[in-house]
């Protein structure tokens, strides 16, 4: 066996699927980060908004391993505890109905898909299954989710992709209205398109949306992967518009740092999947349920979404002060960096080399910090920033 390094092994037998930071991280706490050399990061990406709690938050780390030492899997042939209470409590929380327990973003949104198809072929037949989703948007990498994806650069390769899917142009109600036809069963969209540009939906046209499809019989979709689990400062981020989802799908920050996603229903569709319409192997593990219960009890209450909403304003009057920079677009810690000169990919590459992990979304910096993140390390991230901008422009 040739002796390799972590990067070297990477490059030879993982595909080649993803541009990587130059860096192979190690360990972490809170919004503290360090790669194999023991060089520390502040971490204002939480692994694409997944690690809502930081790294390794002590009481998820004792929820989970407690979990994987009671029982670490059972078929969804048997109840199970962790499960239910995580149901209960989301619903509770949001006024929904019913939960439907997958692995992934892309999962949860193929299963509202199945859900809003199914409604509409129960009560109008078979043709009545087109989805409309927003230009700029993203659901997802499968091959279904990539079709409800509203960019064309995503449309490529993989043909034939599902049928079913027209776009409109966000924030336009005319466009939304010329899209609709007798055939149109869902409008599927994010409230703030994260991958797209962190692009914040007006909310006088999310309201009409809304108002136009509840009329109608048309299924609101709401995709909540990125903006859901308090990262808006709300729980969910159709509570800062006013608005109630017939479905929502919620992945991404739930499990605190392990794979969930997680569609939800209103009462209405509560009993349209029967028993083997939908399922997945690991979807409801008890482990990541118990993570997940834990995330959730930390954060569904107002005293932690408060101090969410006063660190992303903290957080962007420091932004606003650096000349480098144009703009902000942000709700609670989801955070677009609009920059006055220079490529964002090679800022944020400059930014990890100074020890700043740091996303991009289009021409746009991107920050998601863990909801956790100190007043000190949030100083730390603006300052490493700072730096980099004024090494880079
Ligand atoms: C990340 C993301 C997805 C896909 O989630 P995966 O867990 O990667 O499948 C879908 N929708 C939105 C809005 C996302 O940000």
């Amino acid at each position: 066996m040739i002796f390799l390094n972590t990067k070297e092994k990477d490059l030879k037998y993982i595909m080649h699927t993803y541009g990587r930071y130059d860096v192979a991280l190690k360990s972490g706490k809170g919004a503290t980060a360090f790669d194999e050399n023991g060089k520390k990061y502040i971490d204002v990406s939480s692994g694409i908004g997944v690690n809502s709690l930081g790294y390794c938050d002590d009481g998820w780390v004792n929820a989970v391993s407690k979990q994987a030492g009671t029982i670490q899997h059972m078929s969804n042939y048997f109840y199970s505890e962790q499960a239910s209470n995580l149901a209960e409590k989301l619903c509770c929380l949001t006024g929904l109905a019913k939960v439907c327990f997958g692995n992934s973003g892309a999962e949860a949104n193929e299963c509202a898909i199945k859900i809003a198809r199914k409604y509409s072929f129960d009560k109008y037949g078979a043709d009545r299954s087109e989805i409309i989703t927003l230009k700029n948007s993203f659901h997802g990498r499968t091959v279904t989710t990539l079709s409800a994806t509203g960019q064309d650069n995503f449309h490529n390769y993989f043909f034939p992709f599902t049928p079913g899917f027209v776009y409109a142009e966000a924030n336009n109600m005319d466009s939304l209205k010329k899209a609709v036809t007798d055939k149109t069963c869902a409008v599927m969209f994010e409230l703030i398109q994260g991958e797209g540009g962190v692009n914040i939906l007006d909310k006088d046209y999310v309201q009409s949306l809304v108002k136009f499809c509840n009329d109608n019989d048309i299924l609101v979709i709401i995709d909540e992967v990125q903006t859901g689990v308090g990262r808006t400062g709300k729980l969910f981020a159709h509570q800062n518009y006013d608005i109630v989802p017939d479905l929502m799908t919620v992945a991404k920050g739930i499990g605190g740092g392990l794979p969930m996603g997680i569609c939800m229903c209103s009462d209405k569709l509560k009993d349209v999947m029967t028993p083997s319409t939908h399922g997945t192997t690991f979807g409801a593990n008890p482990v990541v349920c118990a993570g997940a219960n834990y995330v959730l009890d930390k954060i569904a209450n107002d005293e932690f979404l408060n101090e969410v909403n006063k660190k992303g304003e903290y957080l962007e009057e420091k932004l606003l002060k650096l000349e480098e920079i144009k703009g902000v677009r942000r709700m609670g810690l989801m955070v677009g960096i609009e920059l006055k000169n220079g490529n964002a990919h090679d800022i944020a590459v400059k930014c990890v080399e100074n020890g700043l992990l740091i996303i991009t979304a289009k021409d746009l910096l991107r920050m998601l910090p863990p909801l956790v993140i100190t007043y000190e390390e949030i100083d730390e991230a603006v300052q490493l920033l700072e730096k980099t901008l004024k090494e880079s422009i």
